[in-house]
């Protein structure tokens, strides 16, 4: 009795390891079969599961992406919103709307409490300020930043009142305010500026030191001169030293390097 079940435990044991090295011979024998033929596939140049648009070439090394030119990078959208005579706006609140007041500090002085900016706008605003300090200019003063399509309108109204033809033919006699959803004032992005030294929004700001260095150095910020002197019968709106416009640092550089504005920028100049 004794001996059988020790043969039988002896038995069992055998055969447990008979099918262990069978198990581990199947697996080596997969093993190779396998490395073989991935060998053979690799000779014959083909690749199994590599995408024929790997970054990878044929011999396996890294390929270099041609470098994309500044010209040719994605413009963005959003900052480059044009609105004007052909382009009205929707009246759509902006997204990125916050008060002037909680992006900017004392580098500016603020005409009015409850004016809103881009949030984006509103931080370039804030470090173009503080290198023109920097640079020895007077605190510059956010006169306008959003306007309302209402509030244009109102504005707009009251142009008319006084010269019922105002803005007929802007682009003979350009205007100095704009139709209730034609202004660019609605995205946000605007912002009209003056200098505690020169209050007034006239043609003088532009000669004095406050308009000259923002002329020169905005576009550093990301701002361009959105209505230019020699512009005036593209942009149908007067010249205007003080009317700033958010785009971007990228488009902003090329618009000045260029001399050109948003309009020729954007290619939509009207024909
Ligand atoms: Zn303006």
């Amino acid at each position: 009795m004794e001996d059988r079940r020790k043969r039988n435990r002896i038995i069992r044991q055998r055969i447990a390891i008979l099918g262990f090295t069978t198990g581990a011979l199947s697996t080596l024998v997969i093993v190779l079969l396998f490395v073989g033929i991935s060998k053979l596939f690799a000779q014959a140049g083909i690749e199994s599961g590599t995408n024929a648009n790997d970054a990878y070439s044929t011999s396996g090394a890294l390929l270099t992406p041609e470098p994309i030119k500044p010209s040719e990078y994605p413009k963005a959208e959003g900052l480059l919103r044009l609105v004007n005579w052909d382009n009205p706006t929707d009246g759509t609140r902006p997204p990125n709307l916050v008060l002037a007041k909680a992006v900017l500090g004392d580098e500016i002085v603020l005409q009015n409490n409850e004016t809103s900016i881009d949030y984006e706008a509103g931080v370039a605003l804030s470090r173009m300020c503080r290198a023109a300090v920097a640079d020895g200019i007077q605190k510059y003063v956010l006169t306008s930043g959003y306007r309302s399509v209402d509030y244009q309108k109102t504005l707009w109204e009251n142009r008319l009142a006084q010269d019922p033809d105002y803005g007929k033919d802007p682009f003979t006699s350009p205007v100095k305010v704009m139709p209730g959803n034609m202004s660019e004032h609605a995205t946000g992005l605007a912002v009209d500026i003056l200098n505690m030294e020169h209050k007034n929004a006239n043609d003088e700001y532009g000669e004095s030191m406050a308009g000259l260095w923002l002329a020169h150095n905005a576009h550093k910020y990301g701002f361009i001169l959105r209505y230019p002197k020699d512009k005036q019968h593209i942009t149908g709106v007067i010249y205007e030293p003080w009317h700033f416009r958010y785009v971007g640092e990228e488009a902003a550089e090329e618009i000045y390097s260029k001399g050109i504005c948003l309009e020729e920028y954007l290619g939509k100049e009207r024909k």
